[in-house]
């Protein structure tokens, strides 16, 4: 089937066409609710794992990174302990993550930095976080979400491509595309958004061959290829908005 142009509320008489950024960005979080849990798949038992395993994911699987944090984190448990690591020893625990130079390095300088400028502790507080080698606001959002509880959603690669795919974003930048999502939705469902979607980019939207017809927002996604088939959904308000009924 070839892909259909994106559809637009003001060319259709599609009432899902019509919905505004905001009731698709809740109807998302609604349907992606009822298919993925809100969790990370990196393995961590405390922040500093979460930390250093979000550092370690970058340019990898998040089943790279869990097949050597358990050895890491046993030899190294603490931000004191990998302060003090020996770099060498450190690259040949990391390597299947690939780039193992540069983040044998980076997870070394930031848990030197955690000890001198934060007690050995990672600091939950976003504008603290971003002050540590490595970590940026991705970073940053993922472990304030998962290993704080603290609102924040964290713009991936998939979190990219889904948010404009879905028409919550026109914006390329991720600092631009957190600034936009998290104006649609209430700050209690930022964490676990970022995260399904996250998941759901993995599993069903992927990059180069989205697979519309199993996607449980097939029905109101202007990037859909499947619209025509799946609009006859029913709408069900709620108070915040619209909602869909949730399976496919
Ligand atoms: S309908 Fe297609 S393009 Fe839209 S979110 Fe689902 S898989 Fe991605």
């Amino acid at each position: 089937m070839g892909r259909r142009p994106a559809v637009t509320g003001a060319t259709t008489l599609d009432p899902m066409a019509g919905l505004r950024a905001r009731d698709r960005a809740l109807l998302a979080v609604e349907r992606l609710k009822a298919v993925y849990p809100a969790l990370s798949e990196l393995l961590h038992v405390n922040p500093f794992q979460m930390l250093i395993a979000t550092i370690l994911s970058a340019q990898t699987t998040d089943r790279s990174v869990n097949s050597v944090t358990p050895a890491l984190f046993a030899r190294y448990p603490d931000a004191a302990a990998l302060a003090h690591a020996d770099p060498r020893q450190v690259e040949a625990m990391i390597k299947p993550t690939g780039f193992f130079h540069v983040k044998a390095k980076t997870i070394i300088a930031t848990s030197a930095a955690l000890v001198e400028r934060f007690n050995g502790e990672v600091p939950s507080r976003i504008e603290d976080l971003v002050t540590l080698p490595g970590v940026g606001r991705k970073t940053a959002n993922v472990v304030l979400g998962v290993a704080f509880g603290v609102p924040g959603f964290a713009v991936d690669t998939h979190v990219k491509r889904l948010t404009r795919r879905l028409g919550l974003t026109k914006s390329s930048d991720p600092v631009k595309i957190e600034a936009d999502v998290t104006k649609l939705i209430p700050p209690s469902e930022w964490t676990g958004f970022s995260l399904r979607l996250i998941l759901h980019g993995r599993r069903i939207c992927v990059a180069r061959a989205p697979r519309c017809p199993e996607c449980v927002l097939n029905d109101f996604c202007p990037s859909s290829t499947v619209r025509a088939k799946a609009r006859r959904r029913p709408l069900t308000p709620t108070r915040r908005g619209v909602r869909l009924a949730h399976g496919r």
